[in-house]
């Protein structure tokens, strides 16, 4: 399941290449989406793509008129631009696919059957999604897709606020994190590599961190999401960023799957222990 820096990668690397490009036609090829319309997308021209939440959202324009899309691509979703190669013929084309375009060796972009396709001025965005968890909306209020829980990388989110919040919740700190319904974004990898960084216990309450500790806590949590973000996202199973690239935060990670390795702050045993479900890693040394 991609975490808040893995969707925050797709929306900047489409955000490179996106913006200004055309939409000419939209294919929903998985009926499942339930999207309604897609063709009033057409003549619609790309202005931004941004992450909200978990979601890339697509902002089109079309003289004063706006529309959006957001995806959610949940365990296996990818988004991936294909672009249009010049001077190409498939030498099969029907008439329907008039206005498709012609890619070579589609297979190195994305190995997934499209559930959707956004053909644009140069070239295609493409939602694949073998596990079909992913969501695509569209809608013409953005503030449709304001996701519940704060934007840990906002200016807004400071000490006072995450003090605020945890004092209402006797929970397991490190469940507390994982609720997108409080902080979005934060998954399983990264709510065990914050709590290493702030060296808090995963098993303490949430309402019983010190005033000083909530500090810790919220630095660690902004700065292993910018640190993940800068090395684009932690890569595991089918989660690919938008050129099909592995991550390379992985190899940062510091308990995440290490459990009876050394911790590199003390040397001390790295444990793996079950909470509701989750597994989670850490140092009973050092994080108290
Ligand atoms: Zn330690």
């Amino acid at each position: 399941m991609p975490e808040l820096p893995e969707v925050e990668t797709v929306a900047r690397q489409l955000q490179a290449v996106l913006p200004g490009e055309k939409v000419s036609r939209v294919l929903i090829k998985d009926a499942r989406l339930g999207v309604t319309r897609p063709n009033r997308l057409c003549g619609y021209s790309i202005r931004s793509v941004e992450r909200m939440g978990k979601q890339v959202v697509i902002s089109f324009d079309k003289g004063t008129a706006s529309l959006y899309a957001a995806i959610h691509l949940r365990m296996t979703g990818r988004l991936t631009w294909i672009p249009k190669l010049r001077g190409r013929r498939k030498p099969d084309a029907r008439a329907s696919d008039k206005a498709a375009f012609y890619y070579n060796d589609v297979d190195s972009y994305s190995n997934a059957p499209a559930r959707a396709s956004f053909f644009c001025s140069n070239g295609e965005l493409r939602f694949s999604d073998v596990r079909r968890f992913g969501t695509l909306e569209l809608s013409e209020d953005k503030s449709a897709f304001i996701p519940v829980g704060a934007e840990p990388l906002e200016r807004s989110f400071n000490k006072t606020r995450l003090w605020e919040m945890l004092q209402s919740s006797g929970q397991e700190i490190k469940l507390w994190l994982l609720r997108q319904d409080k902080i979005v974004g934060i998954g399983n990898i990264y709510a065990s590599e914050i709590l290493f960084r702030a060296g808090i216990s995963p098993k303490r309450a949430a309402n019983s961190l010190s005033s000083s500790e909530t500090e810790v806590l919220c630095r660690s949590i902004k700065a292993i999401l910018r640190s993940a973000i800068a090395r684009c996202g932690t890569t595991f199973s089918d989660f690919q960023d938008s050129k099909g690239e592995l991550g390379s935060y992985q190899t940062f990670l510091k308990v995440y799957k290490k459990e009876g390795e050394q911790c590199t702050r003390c040397g001390a045993g790295i444990i793996r222990e079950k909470s509701q479900g989750r597994s989670t890693f850490f140092c009973p040394a050092c994080q108290r």
